[in-house]
């Protein structure tokens, strides 16, 4: 489980301990076998007699800090809870963030704990978790509506040569195999600068420039929907948006893991 930790800036409160020796050597050793394997939750590290592909145990799926009332365009968690379907915050009122945002956990605990590992110990376990619960989500909404193509946001070369690893491209690529939609991994790019959790806010709306690609083909008013793992000021989000919209895509929606509980969570 996550220990509790203050840290000065950043999408991450808890600082998750790392995983049993056993649990990782198991990943590490026998991911090829692992049907034959006991299921270990990816939270408690307890067997767990549910064959539930998420790979989380009944009490730790239901301890997820779930995004109850989000904001239909920013999935911004609201305090009503009148009707889930057409809340909206008062600043995507005059300014939507995206057509439609999908974000079916709130940055905190147990959630943060799943994307910090996704994130910088690249536990792709932890990320087929994560996309589960957007497909889940996912499927709450008008499937009749769902984007053509999904467009992970980019790494920085940097991030990407450190890591070797986009966190966001791995979500996207098991959307869009689940519901069968185009994935474009290598649309846009994201030039230097410094990560963007090491960033104040006011840091984060000025910093994290992207660009297309000189290969990026139009989009022809494609319905396009951002990938990422947090949402948190949604900076990130309108500039994405931004580019594909020159590249001439139609509606953009934006799907994420979670969402930090206020635009001043830091
Ligand atoms: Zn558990
Ligand atoms: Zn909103």
């Amino acid at each position: 489980m996550p220990s509790k930790t203050s840290t000065k800036i950043g999408e991450t409160t808890d600082v998750p301990t790392p995983p049993s020796a056993f649990r990782q050597w198991l990943q590490n050793h026998l991911g090829a076998c692992s049907p034959y394997l006991p299921v270990l939750c990816l939270l408690c590290e307890q067997v767990t007699t549910t064959s539930g592909a998420d790979h989380l145990c009944p009490h730790c799926r239901l301890a997820l800090p779930f995004n109850q009332n989000p904001c239909l365009h920013c999935a911004l968690p609201l305090a009503a809870l009148d009707n889930s379907d057409t809340a909206i915050c008062s600043e995507c009122l005059t300014k939507p963030l995206a057509n439609r945002a999908i974000a079916p956990l709130i940055h905190r605990h147990e959630a943060a704990h799943l994307v910090h590992r996704l994130k910088f110990h690249r536990a792709e376990p932890e990320g087929r978790t994560l996309a589960m619960l957007m497909m889940t989500q996912i499927r709450l909404t008008d499937m009749s509506r769902l984007p053509t193509l999904l467009v992970p946001v980019p790494v920085a070369y940097s991030t990407a040569v450190n890591r070797s690893f986009n966190q966001s491209a791995l979500l996207a690529w098991h959307l869009a195999k689940a519901f069968n939609i185009d994935y474009a991994p290598r649309l846009l790019i994201r030039q230097g600068g410094p990560a963007q959790r090491s960033l104040t806010r006011g840091q984060r709306l000025i910093s994290a420039q992207f660009a297309r690609r000189s290969s990026a083909k139009p989009l022809a008013g494609a319905h396009v929907a951002i990938v990422d793992d947090v949402l948190t000021t949604g900076a990130t989000v309108r500039r994405v948006s931004r580019l594909l919209r020159q590249l001439g895509a139609g509606l953009i929606d934006v799907w994420c893991a979670t969402r930090t509980p206020s635009l001043n969570d830091e």
